[in-house]
């Protein structure tokens, strides 16, 4: 992909970004967070969202999919970032179709994918289990029974975990802690199941995450997403997706961040000239629109990685992932502090900004975890 949109992506950029300013701007985040709402996004504007096509993405056109691929929903997200749109496009759109694409069965694709593409299902990667993103540190296990298997551990950072229908639940069927050998992903109905419990979790950003705890819980052996032990085989290429995918929306929501700021800039007046007059804040908005521009080419690049399905997809998600953590970190430490004293209070939006950014850095592992894999991957 270049880094001119095409006419088809062009138009999904303005419908998507029509659609999240008008439907689902900043102030319905806060308005979640301020009535406590259980589910922490809004049904009715989802199924609008897969009316649109949006939530097919991914999805293949034979599975009722709209396909627009990879690309395509990093201009979403993007969009999506620009007001920190609490929906499930990255836990269900893209880690949700992803991983059933890449290990699902038949059966599996055609039950879920276009349930997926219609809105209808809700999905969530159960795969942290500490702090700090380490998809190898998997001590939840999966043990055989018969024709089952039984599942016992604990889950946290569970993306929309409180809302979906299905879990994917990445647990240890051989090998020790640490390893990625001996990991099997299971989907697991988050319905009427003995032994599951799932907790909301209210984080810093105000969106969606869940502890999962697992107590002897059985799935049948069809139930298992890909092959027993081989596991990382479809959760490895599932995180770089959603490494990507995250990069596409901090992507949006800085640029949205500096913008604003921006305004604000012209806008303040103090010692009777627009504070944007001064040079200490003008180098300093130059180098966050240099830094900007960086960022949009690595996201560019490791969005276009993904659709072309080329080799180089680990190490352009880790690229991406680590610049936009600290880029992110950066910038909207500079806008908050940009914007004085307001900056810190709720009415203004770069707060919010800030809060997100901290959290989708620590998604999916933050800066330093990328800086050593991106290096391990180029075999330093
Ligand atoms: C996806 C995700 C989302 C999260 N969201 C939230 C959230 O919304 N709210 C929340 O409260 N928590 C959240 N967390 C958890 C949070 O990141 C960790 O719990 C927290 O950072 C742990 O803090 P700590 O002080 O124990 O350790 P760390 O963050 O590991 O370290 C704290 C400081 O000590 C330094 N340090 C660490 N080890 C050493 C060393 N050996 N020598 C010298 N310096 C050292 C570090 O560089 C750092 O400056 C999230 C985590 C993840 C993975």
């Amino acid at each position: 992909m270049g880094l001119v949109l095409t006419e088809e992506q062009t138009l999904l950029k303005e419908t998507a970004s029509q659609f999240f300013q008008e439907k689902l701007p900043v102030a319905n985040l806060r308005k979640l967070r301020d009535e406590k709402n259980a589910d922490g996004f809004e049904r009715s504007t989802w199924k609008e969202m897969a009316d649109l096509g949006f939530a097919g993405v991914l999805v293949p056109e034979s599975y009722g999919g709209t396909e627009f691929g990879p690309v395509g929903l990093g201009i979403i997200l993007e969009q999506a970032g620009r007001t920190i749109a609490s929906t499930p496009l990255l836990s269900t759109v893209l880690l949700g179709t992803t991983a059933v694409q890449l290990g699902g069965s038949q059966t599996q694709r055609q039950d879920i994918l276009p349930a997926i593409a219609a809105g209808e299902t809700i999905m969530a990667l159960a795969v942290e289990e500490g702090p700090h993103h380490n998809p190898t540190q998997i001590a939840t296990t999966a043990t055989a029974d018969g024709d089952n298997f039984k599942l016992s551990g604990s889950k946290t950072f569970v993306i929309d975990g409180h809302i979906a229908d299905t879990l994917i639940v990445v647990a240890r069927t051989s090998g020790e802690v640490n390893d990625s050998n001996g990991l099997t992903l299971f989907l697991v109905n988050t319905s009427g199941t003995d032994g599951l419990e799932i907790t909301r979790t209210i984080m810093a950003d105000s969106r969606n995450a869940a502890n999962v705890t697992l107590k002897d819980v059985s799935v049948p052996a069809s139930a298992v997403l890909g092959g027993v032990d081989g596991g990382w085989d479809v959760l490895e290429p599932v995180l770089d997706a959603g490494r990507i995918g995250v990069s596409a929306e901090l992507m949006g929501l800085i640029q949205e961040a500096f913008d604003q700021t921006l305004v604000y800039l012209k806008e303040r007046t103090q010692f009777g000239e627009p504070i944007g007059s001064f040079q200490a804040l003008q180098h300093r908005a130059a180098e966050m629109f240099a830094e900007l521009e960086v960022c949009r080419s690595v996201v560019l690049d490791a969005l276009s990685a993904l659709e072309e399905r080329r080799n180089d997809v680990p190490s352009l998600a880790s690229l991406a992932k680590a610049r936009l953590s600290e880029a992110s970190k950066h910038i909207t430490n500079e806008c908050l502090q940009m914007h004085g004293g307001v900056g810190m209070t709720d009415e203004y939006d770069v707060g919010l900004f800030m809060k997100r950014a901290r959290v989708a850095a620590a998604t999916f592992g933050n800066a330093g975890f990328h800086r050593d894999r991106y290096a391990g991957l180029d075999g330093f």
